[in-house]
Protein backbone atom coordinates (compact mmCIF):
# COMPACT_ATOMS: atom_id res chain seq x y z
CA UNK A 1 0.00 0.00 0.00
CA UNK A 2 1.46 3.36 -0.97
CA UNK A 3 -1.36 5.42 -2.25
CA UNK A 4 -3.52 6.94 0.80
CA UNK A 5 -6.26 9.57 0.01
CA UNK A 6 -7.34 11.92 2.78
CA UNK A 7 -10.51 13.05 2.80
CA UNK A 8 -10.98 16.62 4.47
CA UNK A 9 -7.97 18.87 5.00
CA UNK A 10 -8.70 20.77 8.68
CA UNK A 11 -7.36 19.97 11.64
CA UNK A 12 -7.90 15.87 11.68
CA UNK A 13 -7.45 15.53 7.94
CA UNK A 14 -3.94 17.78 7.61
CA UNK A 15 -2.35 15.90 10.31
CA UNK A 16 -3.37 12.43 8.93
CA UNK A 17 -1.93 13.32 5.58
CA UNK A 18 1.54 14.81 7.38
CA UNK A 19 1.75 11.56 9.39
CA UNK A 20 1.51 9.42 6.33
CA UNK A 21 3.23 11.34 3.79
CA UNK A 22 6.71 11.50 6.82
CA UNK A 23 6.35 7.83 6.38
CA UNK A 24 6.68 7.49 2.75
CA UNK A 25 3.35 7.24 1.58
CA UNK A 26 1.96 9.03 -1.08
CA UNK A 27 -0.90 11.08 0.32
CA UNK A 28 -3.92 12.73 -1.89
CA UNK A 29 -5.55 15.17 -0.02
CA UNK A 30 -8.93 15.76 -0.82
CA UNK A 31 -11.22 18.54 -0.09
CA UNK A 32 -14.20 20.32 -1.36
CA UNK A 33 -12.31 23.93 -0.40
CA UNK A 34 -9.55 25.20 -2.18
CA UNK A 35 -8.60 27.23 0.92
CA UNK A 36 -8.73 24.50 2.71
CA UNK A 37 -6.60 22.52 1.06
CA UNK A 38 -3.70 26.04 1.50
CA UNK A 39 -4.57 26.16 4.93
CA UNK A 40 -4.20 22.81 5.42
CA UNK A 41 -0.87 22.19 3.65
CA UNK A 42 0.38 25.78 5.01
CA UNK A 43 -0.19 23.70 8.59
CA UNK A 44 1.97 21.03 7.65
CA UNK A 45 4.37 23.01 6.09
CA UNK A 46 5.00 24.77 9.89
CA UNK A 47 4.99 21.87 11.93
CA UNK A 48 7.71 20.12 9.82
CA UNK A 49 9.47 23.65 10.13
CA UNK A 50 8.93 22.84 14.07
CA UNK A 51 10.22 19.32 13.80
CA UNK A 52 13.59 20.36 11.87
CA UNK A 53 13.75 23.68 14.27
CA UNK A 54 13.89 21.01 17.25
CA UNK A 55 16.01 18.63 15.45
CA UNK A 56 13.69 15.97 15.18
CA UNK A 57 14.08 15.88 11.44
CA UNK A 58 16.21 17.02 8.53
CA UNK A 59 15.16 19.41 5.99
CA UNK A 60 15.70 16.41 3.48
CA UNK A 61 12.85 14.91 5.54
CA UNK A 62 10.61 18.04 5.57
CA UNK A 63 11.48 18.09 1.36
CA UNK A 64 10.40 14.97 1.00
CA UNK A 65 7.02 14.92 3.49
CA UNK A 66 5.50 17.69 1.68
CA UNK A 67 6.67 16.13 -2.01
CA UNK A 68 5.05 13.05 -1.25
CA UNK A 69 1.53 15.20 -0.95
CA UNK A 70 -0.96 16.14 -4.11
CA UNK A 71 -4.10 17.69 -3.37
CA UNK A 72 -7.36 17.42 -5.04
CA UNK A 73 -10.70 19.32 -4.90
CA UNK A 74 -12.31 16.44 -7.20
CA UNK A 75 -13.14 13.56 -5.30
CA UNK A 76 -12.88 10.63 -8.40
CA UNK A 77 -9.82 12.15 -9.08
CA UNK A 78 -8.16 12.28 -5.96
CA UNK A 79 -9.25 8.34 -5.36
CA UNK A 80 -8.40 6.93 -8.58
CA UNK A 81 -5.16 4.80 -6.81
CA UNK A 82 -5.89 4.88 -3.60
CA UNK A 83 -5.20 1.32 -1.62
CA UNK A 84 -6.77 3.38 1.58
CA UNK A 85 -8.97 6.34 2.11
CA UNK A 86 -9.04 7.67 5.60
CA UNK A 87 -11.98 9.85 5.38
CA UNK A 88 -11.71 13.16 7.99
CA UNK A 89 -14.28 15.51 6.68
CA UNK A 90 -16.78 17.31 9.00
CA UNK A 91 -18.88 15.51 11.35
CA UNK A 92 -22.36 15.21 9.80
CA UNK A 93 -23.45 11.74 9.50
CA UNK A 94 -25.36 13.24 6.13
CA UNK A 95 -21.81 14.39 5.02
CA UNK A 96 -20.15 10.98 5.65
CA UNK A 97 -22.91 8.69 4.17
CA UNK A 98 -22.63 11.13 0.76
CA UNK A 99 -19.01 11.05 0.85
CA UNK A 100 -18.83 7.37 1.28
CA UNK A 101 -21.37 6.64 -1.47
CA UNK A 102 -19.15 8.46 -3.89
CA UNK A 103 -15.66 6.62 -2.27
CA UNK A 104 -17.87 3.41 -3.24
CA UNK A 105 -18.39 4.41 -6.89
CA UNK A 106 -15.18 5.83 -7.81
CA UNK A 107 -12.30 3.61 -5.60
CA UNK A 108 -10.92 0.82 -7.01
CA UNK A 109 -12.88 -2.30 -5.47
CA UNK A 110 -10.30 -3.41 -3.25
CA UNK A 111 -9.67 0.10 -1.01
CA UNK A 112 -10.39 -0.22 2.48
CA UNK A 113 -12.29 3.00 2.96
CA UNK A 114 -11.72 4.47 6.69
CA UNK A 115 -13.20 6.86 8.56
CA UNK A 116 -11.85 9.05 11.39
CA UNK A 117 -15.74 9.67 12.94
CA UNK A 118 -15.27 10.08 17.07
CA UNK A 119 -19.31 9.31 16.96
CA UNK A 120 -21.01 8.43 14.35
CA UNK A 121 -21.50 4.31 13.82
CA UNK A 122 -19.26 2.65 11.26
CA UNK A 123 -22.22 -0.04 10.92
CA UNK A 124 -24.43 3.05 9.54
CA UNK A 125 -22.04 4.57 7.27
CA UNK A 126 -21.00 1.55 6.17
CA UNK A 127 -24.54 0.38 5.02
CA UNK A 128 -24.35 2.95 2.06
CA UNK A 129 -21.55 0.99 0.68
CA UNK A 130 -21.15 -2.06 -1.43
CA UNK A 131 -18.26 -2.89 0.50
CA UNK A 132 -19.27 -2.89 4.25
CA UNK A 133 -16.30 -5.34 4.70
CA UNK A 134 -13.85 -2.94 4.15
CA UNK A 135 -15.34 -0.55 6.22
CA UNK A 136 -13.92 0.70 9.46
CA UNK A 137 -13.02 3.66 12.22
CA UNK A 138 -9.49 4.51 12.19
CA UNK A 139 -9.45 7.39 14.89
CA UNK A 140 -6.49 9.19 15.55
CA UNK A 141 -5.68 11.99 17.84
CA UNK A 142 -5.00 15.10 17.96
CA UNK A 143 -2.27 16.33 17.44
CA UNK A 144 -1.97 13.68 15.21
CA UNK A 145 1.95 13.85 14.04
CA UNK A 146 2.74 13.63 18.06
CA UNK A 147 -0.29 11.41 19.39
CA UNK A 148 0.32 7.41 19.40
CA UNK A 149 -2.96 5.99 19.65
CA UNK A 150 -4.96 5.25 17.27
CA UNK A 151 -8.47 3.70 17.77
CA UNK A 152 -9.85 0.97 14.95
CA UNK A 153 -13.06 0.14 15.46
CA UNK A 154 -14.90 -2.55 13.70
CA UNK A 155 -18.39 -2.23 12.07
CA UNK A 156 -21.17 -5.19 11.67
CA UNK A 157 -19.77 -6.29 8.71
CA UNK A 158 -15.62 -5.13 8.75
CA UNK A 159 -13.89 -7.89 7.48
CA UNK A 160 -11.10 -9.39 9.95
CA UNK A 161 -8.21 -8.94 6.37
CA UNK A 162 -9.33 -4.92 7.01
CA UNK A 163 -9.07 -4.97 10.72
CA UNK A 164 -5.53 -6.54 10.00
CA UNK A 165 -4.24 -4.32 7.15
CA UNK A 166 -5.71 -1.11 9.28
CA UNK A 167 -3.98 -2.28 12.23
CA UNK A 168 -0.56 -2.98 10.43
CA UNK A 169 -0.81 0.41 8.31
CA UNK A 170 -1.29 2.03 11.55
CA UNK A 171 1.89 0.40 13.38
CA UNK A 172 3.82 1.34 10.02
CA UNK A 173 2.91 4.91 10.99
CA UNK A 174 5.05 4.56 14.55
CA UNK A 175 1.23 4.64 16.12
CA UNK A 176 0.01 1.95 18.70
CA UNK A 177 -3.32 0.63 17.51
CA UNK A 178 -6.09 0.09 19.99
P1 LIG B 1 -12.56 20.36 10.52
O1 LIG B 1 -13.82 21.15 10.54
O2 LIG B 1 -11.31 20.99 11.02
O3 LIG B 1 -12.27 19.89 9.00
C1 LIG B 1 -13.25 19.28 8.20
C2 LIG B 1 -12.87 19.50 6.75
O4 LIG B 1 -13.73 18.68 5.95
C3 LIG B 1 -13.04 20.95 6.24
O5 LIG B 1 -11.81 21.40 5.66
C4 LIG B 1 -14.14 20.83 5.20
O6 LIG B 1 -13.98 21.73 4.09
C5 LIG B 1 -13.99 19.37 4.76
N1 LIG B 1 -15.16 18.80 4.10
C6 LIG B 1 -16.48 18.96 4.40
N2 LIG B 1 -17.25 18.26 3.54
C7 LIG B 1 -16.40 17.63 2.68
C8 LIG B 1 -16.59 16.78 1.56
N3 LIG B 1 -17.81 16.43 1.15
N4 LIG B 1 -15.49 16.33 0.91
C9 LIG B 1 -14.24 16.70 1.30
N5 LIG B 1 -14.00 17.52 2.35
C10 LIG B 1 -15.07 17.98 3.02
O7 LIG B 1 -12.89 18.99 11.27
P2 LIG B 1 -11.89 18.08 12.15
O8 LIG B 1 -11.83 18.59 13.54
O9 LIG B 1 -10.63 17.87 11.37
O10 LIG B 1 -12.72 16.71 12.21
C11 LIG B 1 -12.73 15.80 11.13
C12 LIG B 1 -13.19 14.45 11.60
O11 LIG B 1 -12.27 13.99 12.62
C13 LIG B 1 -14.56 14.43 12.25
O12 LIG B 1 -15.20 13.22 11.91
C14 LIG B 1 -14.26 14.48 13.75
O13 LIG B 1 -15.26 13.88 14.53
C15 LIG B 1 -12.99 13.66 13.80
N6 LIG B 1 -12.08 13.90 14.94
C16 LIG B 1 -11.78 15.17 15.34
C17 LIG B 1 -10.87 15.38 16.40
C18 LIG B 1 -10.48 16.76 16.83
O14 LIG B 1 -9.85 16.88 17.90
N7 LIG B 1 -10.75 17.80 16.04
C19 LIG B 1 -10.29 14.26 17.02
C20 LIG B 1 -10.58 12.98 16.56
C21 LIG B 1 -11.48 12.82 15.53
Amino acid sequence: MKNVAVIGAGTMGNGIAHTFAQNDFRVQLIDVSQQALNKGLATIEQNLERMVAKGKITEENKAQTLGNITTYTNLEEGVEYASLVVEAATEQESIKKSIFKDLDQFCPEDTILATNTSSISITSIASVTNRPDRVIGMHFMNPVPLMKLVEIISGYSTSEHTFGVVKEMSEKLGKTPV
